[in-house]
């Protein structure tokens, strides 16, 4: 026996999260010039960050030997105001997908299980095997979340159901009804993790009025975070929104320090920076449609989306996805092969400035002429 034998088989098992390919890694391997190269492939903002974040990140540099604030009191109180809640029913994470681990490490253990879709965001089986307990995968319905069949998977030994609306990476949306229902017919001893990571990109009339189910069901938890329109990805900070003896629970497992000060002071900002939302919203709609019109003229088929990105088919086998997903790296764009979501055929593509995304339809229109 070596000594990695010795770490727990869930530990062993698990296959490691592939994050999209950077943009300096292509470069290397490519012998491409950075500045020619398109990266679509991890829903990061085209904008680039709040300048407001931006400016207030720069000014607080020189404070960076001292350590952060463990609380993020002055983040949670305006987190607080601005959606009516209590600062104890607030959980910062360094990214929402800490919060999402924060969960599963106060409601999972070995023998326990978890409920999350076909095609969910990879995140939810991750931390749930970390923790050793099982994830129940539920057959998807047109890509999306099947969730009377969801609540017909739960068991007693289930603790945590995650839910995405928007899901990542088919774009899907559960509606308000759909999900209200799903609260009122689930047992209150199960923790409902509704992530709404791309929330901002919804239309107003789609936004799901989830913060005030808070006060009637105990056993809710929504996660948001600032990696996308708040165009915050590289610095790490999302926030759940929970019962204070929920978000209580967490704090005590999470890291005393798990978000930066850059982050915390970044996120305050870009929290009151809504013209730049506003911005990465409208931007994120009209490059949707460029995209969508860029499909149809193809006859390639895609899944509808709600979030800063859509995937789309390769016809035939899944070599051919492959196949364009390298050539399209050969030209320089990066986007998301599908594989590891059971969805081999597919591309995910980020909606990205309208140069980029004319970029990227151009090269899968040649992409696609040279498989034939
Ligand atoms: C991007 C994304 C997140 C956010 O991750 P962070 O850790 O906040 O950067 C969470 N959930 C889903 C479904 C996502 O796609």
């Amino acid at each position: 026996m070596n000594l990695c034998d010795f770490a727990p088989e869930y530990i062993r098992s698990i296959q490691p999260y592939q994050p999209g390919k950077p943009i300096s890694e292509l470069a290397r391997e490519m012998g491409l010039d950075e500045a020619h190269i398109v990266k679509l492939a991890s829903n990061e903002n085209p904008l680039g960050t709040s300048p407001l974040a931006l400016d207030a990140i720069i000014n607080t540099l020189h404070d960076i030997a001292l350590y952060p604030d463990g609380s993020g009191y002055e983040l949670k109180a305006a987190l607080s105001k601005r959606y009516q809640l209590d600062p104890e029913q607030i959980i910062l994470g360094n990214g929402s997908n800490d919060v999402l681990d924060l969960a599963a490490r106060v409601f999972l253990k070995p023998g326990a299980t978890a409920v999350y879709s076909q095609h969910a965001f990879a995140v939810y089986p991750l931390v749930v095997k970390m923790i050793g307990a099982n994830g129940i995968s539920v057959p998807a319905r047109d890509y999306g979340h099947d969730l009377p069949a969801m609540l017909d998977a739960i068991t007693p030994e289930t603790r945590i159901v995650f839910i995405a609306s928007p899901n990542n990476p088919t774009g899907t949306l559960s509606s308000e009804n759909e999900l209200l229902r799903f609260m009122e017919r689930v047992s209150r001893d199960v923790l409902v993790v509704m992530d709404e990571a791309y929330y901002e990109y919804l239309p107003e009339a789609n936004k799901p009025d989830s913060i005030s189910w808070l006060k009637q069901f105990s056993n809710l938890l929504l996660t948001r975070t600032f990696s996308k329109a708040y165009g915050l990805a590289g610095v790490r900070v999302g926030f759940g929104l929970t019962h204070p003896d929920v978000a209580n629970l967490m704090n005590r497992v999470r890291q005393p320090f798990n978000v930066s000060s850059i982050g915390l002071v970044g996120a305050l900002a870009a929290l009151h920076d809504a013209e730049f939302v506003q911005r990465s919203y409208a931007l994120n709609r009209v490059g949707m449609l460029q995209l969508t019109d860029g499909f149809r003229r193809m006859s390639i088929e895609c899944i509808p989306s709600y979030g800063n990105f859509i995937s789309f088919r390769v016809k035939g086998d899944p070599s051919n996805t492959l196949t364009v997903y390298q050539n399209l790296l050969q030209q320089g764009i990066i986007v998301r092969p599908l594989g590891i979501y059971e969805m081999p055929n597919h591309l995910r593509v980020t909606i990205g400035l309208e140069a980029q995304n004319k970029r990227f339809l151009e090269a899968l229109e040649l992409a696609l002429s040279e498989l034939n």
